[in-house]
């Protein structure tokens, strides 16, 4: 989707093309109101005489005439049934059936032309719901859900179907991963209930810049591929829009002509969140957080230097760790030891052959070590290969109180294994702890690893299941990345929170500041803030709805003014911009939710 003003033919028509130069194949333009869809014309008019002839969609809100107008020029347009003729002034009423009803006649009035002209013109529409923006009829009746966001837009799609217009495809945004692959899983259900069939736009909206944007949208996006859903995505970082593509085209890539084995649909837990009650051994499983390991066991010597990526800096002088809230909980060696003494709070897992017993160090075993040897540890793991599944004999295992599964994939398509495992776990009422784990070859580029973990660890972690996580990669230039990608796909899954999240919008022609600085500076001084949501949003119409669940909004609402929010209220309007940040941080202190960051610890 282009950033620059649509009223702005030469800039949009610049982005457009350096976006479909980096392979975008559609081009998604916001037309906010009756000048700027006209302007389409001439957007599209110097696109084909250039020779980049994208079909383009045009992105409306809440004007039904622009849409009309875009309709006769584009070859999509996209509405948001939550502002398209309906309306969100976050107002609690009931309505009775009589009412409801009344309300959907009345956007069948407004809507049905919209879709007579689409039809005349040949012009697809996609009703693309977000979770953030979601009408006030449809939260007082079915709550801020997936629910309520697939009947919002299946209201949408009944009218459509009255005209016989099916050129229709469907998206079901959220910024929270796991509410969109919920929302996405259900819509399936539903269409199949009412007998539709249409296409699928997947998205993760306002997922941020950098490592967190890339994660989350590969979690929600990623599940997706792989159940075999979606015919569009669109990744939305809050970068300049030709970065999106390179993460985009790898998703899809991975899972270009991968035929859908009818078993791989959907989840265990296909549309809610249900934690896995395992046995606790030492810190993993019952309440403990998913812990984190990082592989070591391909260094021929290993020494203190090599844990400063992975969260501890040792202080020489004072002979002390400096522990920061991205430190992994364990190593694994391989047949490695120690010569010096690690930090309290780290654990060591050595293979069973040169397993000293050393205080934390812990062995790791095969079955038939576990058959064949008594092995007196609190805690050990069972290394086992997922593709194993049906050799395990859950009797063997389950009344070991000290095991924890290390369940090892190797292959894009092991999700499947690991469900069949988890499902034998919960019919055996089998307690064991599982680390997930997954492994990727150390040529692989480390984004293929980011993206590829999040999706083969992250699908699973987001029901709730996996008592930690282990990406298997032996490259040893990435340590850091691969331990700050552990910590960000369970940050994104919800699993375990280490850092502030944001909530940022990818900017469009609507945005009145500079997102990517701005975003940047706000992460700068508030990214140690665990667990504070902060929303960013370029403007006022459509920010405060999308930021949906955030802690505090910074939000446009003027040239270089900004308004801040507590949740969804407005606390402070029109804050001159360079002032605005300090004022956030006022009142991230007023509410008792500031901490200085710890520069000892943080690396
Ligand atoms: S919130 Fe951001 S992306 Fe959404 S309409 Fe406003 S400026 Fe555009």
């Amino acid at each position: 989707m282009t950033t620059t003003d649509t009223m702005d033919t030469d800039a949009t028509v610049e982005q457009s093309i350096a976006m479909i130069k980096a392979g975008s194949e559609y081009v998604r333009i916001t037309a906010p109101n009756s000048r700027q869809a006209q302007n389409l014309q001439n957007i599209k008019d110097k696109l084909n005489k250039k020779g980049y002839p994208a079909p383009l969609i045009a992105d409306i809100h809440f004007t039904p005439n622009a849409a009309e107008i875009a309709a006769q020029i584009v070859e999509k347009v996209r509405i948001n049934p939550g502002n398209y003729a309906d309306q969100k002034k976050f107002k609690i009423r009931e309505y009775s059936d009589k009412e409801y009803k009344l309300e959907i006649d009345r956007i069948h009035d407004k809507f049905s032309p919209l879709v007579k002209l689409c039809k005349k013109h040949g012009t697809a529409m996609r009703i693309g719901t977000n979770h953030g923006s979601l009408s006030d009829r449809i939260m007082n009746r079915y709550g801020d859900t997936p629910f309520g966001m697939v009947e919002s837009a299946l209201e949408f799609a009944r009218i459509c179907e009255i005209y016989n217009f099916h050129n229709i495809v469907f998206s079901m945004k959220a910024s929270n991963p796991i509410v969109v692959v919920q929302a996405y899983r259900l819509l399936v259900k539903k269409m199949i209930e009412e007998n539709m069939n249409y296409p699928l736009h997947l998205g993760v909206t306002e997922a941020g810049d950098g490592e967190d944007g890339r994660i989350k949208s590969a979690l929600g996006i990623g599940t997706l591929l792989y159940e075999g859903l979606g015919d569009t995505i669109r990744v939305s970082l809050t970068e300049p829009p030709e970065n999106e593509i390179p993460v985009a085209k790898r998703l899809v890539d991975r899972y270009s002509g991968y035929k859908l084995d009818g078993s791989s649909k959907f989840g265990i837990h296909d549309s809610h969140f249900e934690l896995r009650k395992t046995n606790t051994v030492l810190n993993i499983g019952g309440k403990n957080v998913p812990r984190v390991i990082v592989d070591l066991s391909f260094k021929n010597h290993i020494s203190r230097c090599d844990l400063s990526s992975l969260g501890y800096a040792y202080m020489e002088e004072e002979d002390k760790w400096g522990i920061s809230d991205f430190a992994c909980d364990y190593i694994y060696i391989g047949n490695n030891e120690l010569d010096f003494n690690i930090p309290g709070t780290l654990g060591v897992i050595q293979n069973l052959n040169v397993w000293n017993k050393n205080e934390r160090h812990y062995p790791l075993i095969s079955l038939d070590d576990l058959n064949k040897h008594k092995i007196s540890s609190k805690l050990k793991f069972l290394d086992f290969k997922i593709s194993n599944i049906n050799h395990l004999s859950i009797d063997d295992i389950a009344n070991d109180h000290s095991l924890v599964i290390l369940s090892q994939s190797k292959d894009r398509f092991d999700i499947i294994n690991q469900k069949k495992l988890f499902r034998k776990l919960l019919d055996n009422k089998c307690k064991i702890p599982i680390i997930l784990s997954s492994f990727y070859d150390k040529s692989l580029e480390d984004l293929k690893i980011q993206l590829y973990s999040t999706i083969d660890l992250g699908s699973l972690l987001i029901e709730g299941f996996g008592d930690g996580i282990f990406i298997e990669n032996q490259n040893p230039d990435n340590r850091k990345y691969v331990n700050s990608t552990s910590f960000g796909l369970l940050q994104a899954s919800r699993r375990r929170i280490s850092k502030a999240e944001y909530i940022s919008c990818p900017s469009c022609g609507r945005t009145l500041f500079d997102l990517e600085d701005t975003t940047a500076m706000i992460r700068s001084m508030t990214g140690h803030l665990k667990g504070v949501k902060i929303g960013i949003m370029g403007c006022i119409v459509n920010g405060p709805g999308e930021m949906a669940d955030a802690d505090y909004g910074y939000v446009g609402t003027g040239v270089g003014k900004i308004s801040l929010y507590r949740g969804q209220k407005m606390v402070k309007s029109s804050i001159e911009s360079k002032f605005a940040t300090e004022a956030l941080i006022d009142l991230i202190k007023e509410d008792g939710n500031w901490v200085e960051p710890n520069k000892e610890g943080v690396i």
